[in-house]
């Protein structure tokens, strides 16, 4: 018999649905449903722009992070390049790259679960055309700090852009995070990779930005399909632009649910690292297997990576007791190695 799901813990979503303020954006947005959105989303790059206090010129918008991960891809990758990332990372990336003709070139993490900036200058060559870090990473949570993000850029040759995936950044609350606009300034082979679908809560509308030098930017926007970015997205995202005070205490929310589901995971023997997204990781020689088991009964979906890891997405308090309780129940868990 199929279990039913309660808890969506598989996606690292939000736990929020969109604020009434945006629901209303929105159904105002549905009603004109029969007109074309913008040829080119000019009005909403325009908005993110001046609420990231860069200028339009420097932004590119597109169909989720994903999809202005593919535009950057189409525009500098020719067949038989290479695209280099920490594996494991974002499954889309090897994806993205096999679709531009690009030959991926996995790098492994460190053992602590960390992206290896040294392996990873290692694997680029003349025909690596793009390197991604993901900061923070998915999906350990690990964070690349400031410093060690700066000396990685000034090491990577101008020939290949490096894509610094953002999408978890607004839950990071690390002193020692990397300030956007300088980097831009310092890198014009920089594109940093933002989001709507997590902090925002607006996965369903596939709203993402490019930040990056103009010149980098103008490649990006010609891969950009004509009236592809919907109406009722970029109302949305407008209205969640005017909302941001109350997402932001949606976010600190999540925050503290992730450092109490950390501190509890660990108080029951689990090793878990510190995570500056919205999810935590639990990793091998824990017993993850039998705790991804154990969620599946307790009707909880999870990332499963079989004898690897699993990623918990933080889920409101409801969901995370359920977790917490499940795996507390687990029978696996008194014998398993602890630290
Ligand atoms: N980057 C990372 C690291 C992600 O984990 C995800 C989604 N899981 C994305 C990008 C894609 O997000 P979007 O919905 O903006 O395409």
């Amino acid at each position: 018999m199929d279990i039913p799901v309660l808890h969506r813990l598989a996606l690292n979503e939000s736990p929020y649905p969109p604020l009434p303020s945006v629901r209303e954006a929105m159904h105002r947005a549905v009603a004109q449903a029969h007109r074309y959105p913008q040829f080119h989303p000019d009005d909403l790059t325009e908005r993110i722009a001046a609420w990231c206090q860069v200028t339009p010129d420097r932004v590119a918008v597109g169909s989720g992070s994903v999809g202005v991960a593919l535009q950057l891809l189409r525009a500098v990758v020719r067949p038989g390049d290479t695209v280099a990332y920490a594996w494991r990372t974002f499954d889309a990336y090897p994806l993205l790259a096999t679709m531009v003709g690009a030959q991926p070139v996995p790098v492994p993490l460190t053992p602590e679960g960390h992206q290896d900036l040294g392996a990873l200058l290692a694997a680029l060559d003349h025909r690596t055309r793009v390197v991604v870090l993901c900061n923070p990473h998915n999906p350990t949570g690990s964070l690349v700090t400031a410093d060690a993000l700066s000396a990685f850029l000034r090491q990577v040759p101008r020939h290949v852009t490096v894509l610094l995936d953002e999408a978890y950044v607004e839950f990071a609350r690390h002193t020692d995070l990397p300030g956007t606009p300088a980097l831009l300034d310092a890198h014009p082979n920089l594109l940093v990779l933002r989001t709507f679908s997590k902090a925002y809560g607006l996965a369903a509308l596939r709203v993402g930005y490019g930040l990056g030098a103009p010149g980098l930017v103008e490649r990006i926007r010609r891969q950009q399909l004509p009236f592809g970015i919907n109406a009722v997205a970029t109302a949305a995202v407008k209205a969640s632009l005017r909302a941001e005070s109350e997402l932001r205490l949606r976010v600190d929310t999540v925050v503290a649910e992730r450092e109490r589901l950390r501190r509890e995971l660990v108080s029951l023997g689990w090793r878990v690292g510190p995570s500056h997204a919205n999810s935590v990781w639990l990793a091998t020689p824990d017993p993850v297997d039998e705790g991804a088991a154990a969620l599946t009964e307790a009707g909880v979906t999870a990332r499963h990576y079989p004898g690897e890891g699993l990623r918990l997405t933080v889920g409101d308090r409801n969901a995370n007791d359920t977790v917490l309780t499940a795996l507390a129940e687990l029978p696996a868990h008194e014998g398993a190695s602890r630290m």
